[in-house]
């Protein structure tokens, strides 16, 4: 998917989210457990305008636990619900509709010592694109997608899907842009396959994966490239391109005379690194 994050969109992207606040009674915003800094929209909390908020960190199953662990930690200290998911295989979601519930207890209570019947809860997910949106969507929903679209308030085709008896999501979601304004940002991004390689150079993008992955995951990646020595110096970027270059020929990308073609190199590199298949890794760390 390109989105093009012109000023425009974003003002078009706010106002769709802003409209949608009005029919729901929680957010459940989409972050990427590898990245959660990173693969937040920067102005989030002026945007949601105060309304209950569940952050959910997805692609856990991809990201180191222990720092998933330590950010769900740092959100619990800055008063967040937090929880960590897959939304691939559905790994924790039932905790979803769980947690939404908590956010809305006082005012659930409140209802119910009024005598009414509290109805489900409403919840609308926002997020980045790529950050599994659409597959939470699909996976909340199971076999179970009933259309309630005749909803006053409901926009012409959105329609409320029932998650369980507690919970009705709405089937579209909110999208948000990046950071932009940060290179790092980007590049974090470009790694784990947030966003579109043509942005970024393709060489560039597997180079800053390398440097991260030599310095903090030394074992996996080496393991799986078998490669022997760490390099001397993880700062000299012409030692990282060395690793790029080991990496290059185990996986044949060799040209003729016998050099290595670094951008056939670097993208097959990046493959197996989004796919999973150099063990599981966080790019960015609370501590
Ligand atoms: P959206 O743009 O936010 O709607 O993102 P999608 O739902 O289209 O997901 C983007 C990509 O991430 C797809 O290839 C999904 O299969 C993949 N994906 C989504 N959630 C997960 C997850 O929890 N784990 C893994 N490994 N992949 C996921």
């Amino acid at each position: 998917m390109t989105i093009q994050w012109f000023p425009g969109h974003m003002t078009k992207a706010r106002r769709q989210i802003q409209d949608k606040l009005k029919l729901i009674d929680v957010v459940i915003e989409l972050l990427d457990a590898r990245l959660p800094m990173s693969s937040r929209n920067p102005m989030i909390d002026e945007i949601l305008q105060g309304k209950p908020r569940l952050i959910v960190l997805n692609k856990a199953d991809l990201a180191d636990p222990g720092v998933t662990k330590q950010w769900l930690e740092v959100f619990k200290q800055e008063g967040h619900l937090a929880v960590a998911v897959d939304a691939y295989s559905g790994q924790g979601i039932k905790e979803i509709p769980v947690l939404a519930k908590v956010l809305l207890k006082d005012k659930l209570e409140k209802q119910r010592a009024k005598g009414m019947n509290p109805r489900a809860v409403r919840a609308l997910i926002v997020g980045i694109p790529n950050v599994g949106k659409s597959t939470l969507i699909n996976r909340l929903a199971g076999r179970n997608i009933a259309a309630t679209g005749d909803r006053p308030g409901v926009t012409k085709g959105q329609q409320w899907i029932k998650v369980g008896t507690d919970m009705e999501l709405l089937d579209t979601p909110g999208i948000l842009w990046p950071k932009f304004e940060d290179q790092n940002v980007g590049y974090r991004l470009a790694v784990t396959g947030a966003i579109r390689e043509e942005i970024l150079n393709v060489e560039d993008i597997a180079f800053f994966g390398v440097k991260y992955l030599v310095k903090y995951y030394w074992e996996p990646f080496s393991s799986r490239f078998e490669l022997k020595e760490p390099p001397q110096d993880p700062e000299n970027p012409d030692d990282i391109v060395a690793v790029m270059e080991a990496v290059g020929r185990k996986r044949g990308c060799i040209v003729s005379g016998g050099r290595v073609d670094l951008e056939k190199a670097s993208g097959i590199l990046l493959r197996e690194l989004r796919a999973g298949k150099l063990g599981r890794y966080s790019m960015e760390a609370p501590y």
